[in-house]
């Protein structure tokens, strides 16, 4: 793994400094087992940038109800996931295919995490950024970030990770999902629940000229100004409501957004 000294030297090939805001997606795997493990890249990324954020999801809060709303990209009734749902808490460890940075970012004295039950994030320095999540808006810290003029920064991980796609998804009025997470006050609604990322690296050949790449260990590191990648993605939304989608056969969440586009197609 990179040593803290390849991260610091990454992260200013990017172009990132003291002022720099980011949305870091970084999965570790891809990166030779070695010295330095996650610690090197959050001591690296506390070291170069201002305002540091991450999600932290936590998928197992989710419960399936026996009836919801219809075209919602899921199926009701008795869900496995139900069995072995836990209740919300600010220590309740991060999805795995988040942890590699979230997990110690969570431990870190000086951090912070957002309160919702499915979607909170982690975030340093990034306390206005967190508050501007509620359950009616759960990517409100991403609409933050992009008004402050953050980077998302892929380290390990592709654009299905990218939570500012997510975002730009929302703005462009695609259809939405409604899930429902444990928490002390019981089962509570999560509104704005964004889709599938499946098809999301479709987006790489449209950010020509707006990411910014630099290398840590043989590996490619990715730096995108958010404010235009929303822009980028957005705009193609709107202009294909399809665009993004991924061809998976049974992905109930992309065929919903399918026939919500036909649904609107057929009310004009
Ligand atoms: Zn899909």
């Amino acid at each position: 793994m990179p040593s803290y000294r390849e991260w610091i030297s990454g992260f200013r090939e990017l172009g990132l400094g003291p002022h720099s805001r980011v949305l870091v997606h970084a999965s570790l795997a891809p990166f030779q087992p070695d010295a330095g493990g996650p610690e090197a890249l959050l001591g690296a990324l506390t070291a170069t940038c201002e305002i540091i954020l991450t999600p932290a999801f936590t998928s197992e809060t989710l419960v399936v109800p026996p009836f919801g709303p219809a075209y919602n990209g899921l199926r009701y009734g008795d869900h496995p996931a139900n069995r072995d749902a836990v209740i919300f808490h600010s220590d309740l460890p991060v999805d795995p295919l988040l942890a590699d940075l979230a997990e110690p970012m969570r431990r870190y004295p000086q951090a912070s995490r957002s309160g919702h039950p499915a979607l909170s994030f982690c975030g340093l320095r990034a306390a206005q950024a967190l508050a501007a999540q509620s359950l009616e808006e759960p990517l409100g810290p991403v609409r933050w970030m992009a008004e402050a003029d953050a980077d998302v920064l892929l380290i390990g991980a592709d654009h299905r990770r990218n939570i500012g796609i997510h975002h730009a998804e929302h703005l462009a009025g695609r259809r939405q999902f409604v899930r429902w997470a444990l928490t002390e006050r019981g089962a509570v609604t999560c509104a704005q629940f964004p889709g599938c990322p499946d098809g999301f690296n479709a987006i790489s050949p449209r950010l020509e000229g707006i990411a910014r790449q630099a290398t840590v260990s043989g590996q490619e590191i990715t730096a995108i100004p958010l404010r235009d990648l929303v822009h980028v993605a957005a705009g193609w939304i709107r202009e294909d409501p399809r665009a993004l989608l991924c061809d998976r056969p049974g992905c109930e969440r992309c065929a919903d957004v399918r026939q919500s586009v036909r649904a609107d197609a057929g009310s004009r």
